[in-house]
């Protein structure tokens, strides 16, 4: 039993904690938010007040947070990580945030004479509930190591991918695909909708074709054909709609650092930006497919063809 401190509860960080628990871990955790707290509890870790009384006897730190700045702050602050941690502890960032803050981060926490590993994750609420995320770590083959038994409740696929930093360029080189991929696949649904094809006679086919994909096949953006998906359920995030925009913005950064050309990112972009400020920034980021196959709340639409 490990001694873990996890910090983020949110829609990933809470049944990641969970599975850490069920492989019988003691979990200490904090969050921000009341309700997330109150659900660590709920779920059998113990929640502390505060970030400080979290880390304080943490043989492992996890943080699971929105972006980079968040993460800076929580390792960096006054009474943060960094400050409040046993320096024997290791420190394993989770969050998608941008390479520039996972390097500033990791540095100063070599510096403070702490081991740490940046380690996204891909696969969503389904795959953190199922331990089945695919893990890409960046670090040292020292702190992967030591990393590698604590990630393996939570995943089923783990990866070294390089030093600090490595495993954040890997993941948004996947999100921007995996953004991409929503866009044209819901293209793709809205022109055969419009030719009148069924969804389900659609995903039937193209999952058994040549453009098939991991949007199509485990995510589909209209309510049917995959039942786990959030279209199922009113698109309810999942992996909320600003939070893939935040990642697709990560990789232009990155592309734009390296004079990488990414003109079908750039234009993918644009669209979950006038998602989010059209009204979709609750909803999770397959709800793209409501902007794209014509607007409007779709979120009970079945499998009826969208008209005009
Ligand atoms: P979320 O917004 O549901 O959870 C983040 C949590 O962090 C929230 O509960 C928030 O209250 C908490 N938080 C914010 N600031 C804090 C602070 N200073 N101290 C403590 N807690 C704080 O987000 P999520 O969907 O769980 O995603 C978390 C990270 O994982 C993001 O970087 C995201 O890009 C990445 N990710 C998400 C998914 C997904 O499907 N949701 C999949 C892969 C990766």
């Amino acid at each position: 039993m490990t001694t873990i401190a996890f910090i983020g509860l949110g829609n990933m960080g809470l049944p990641m904690s969970r599975r850490l628990i069920g492989a019988g871990h003691r979990i200490v955790g904090y969050d921000v938010s009341e309700a997330a707290r109150t659900g660590l509890a709920r779920q059998g870790g113990h929640a502390a007040a505060t970030l400080g009384e979290a880390v304080a006897e943490a043989e492992c730190v996890i943080t699971m947070l929105p972006t980079g700045r968040h993460v800076r702050a929580v390792y960096e602050d006054e009474g943060g990580i960094l400050a409040a941690a046993p320096r024997d502890a290791l420190l394993i960032d989770s969050s998608t945030i941008d390479i520039e803050s996972a390097r500033a981060v990791s540095a100063a926490a070599a510096a403070a004479g702490f081991a740490m590993v940046d380690a996204p994750v891909s696969g969503a609420v389904p795959a953190a509930e199922g331990g089945r995320l695919t893990f890409m770590v960046g670090g040292g083959a020292q702190a992967y190591a030591r990393a590698r038994p604590l990630l393996e409740p939570m995943g089923a696929n783990f990866f070294h991918v390089g030093p600090a930093g490595s495993g954040q360029a890997l993941k948004i080189c996947n999100n921007m695909l995996a953004g991409m991929t929503m866009v044209a696949l819901s293209e793709a649904i809205a022109l055969g909708e419009k030719l009148g094809l069924d969804h389900q006679i659609l995903y039937d086919v193209i999952v058994k074709s040549s453009g098939n994909c991991w949007a199509l096949e485990k995510y589909c953006p209209v309510p049917g054909p995959v039942p786990a998906s959030p279209a199922n359920h009113g698109y309810a995030p999942g992996f909320a709609l600003p939070m893939m925009l935040k990642d697709m913005r990560l990789a232009q950064q990155a592309a734009g650092s390296v004079q990488a050309a990414t003109p079908l990112a750039g234009a993918a972009v644009a669209l979950y930006q006038m998602a989010a400020a059209g009204g979709y920034a609750d909803r999770d980021f397959s709800a793209i497919f409501q902007l794209i196959a014509g607007g409007g709340d779709r979120t009970h639409a079945g499998t009826t063809p969208a008209s005009g």
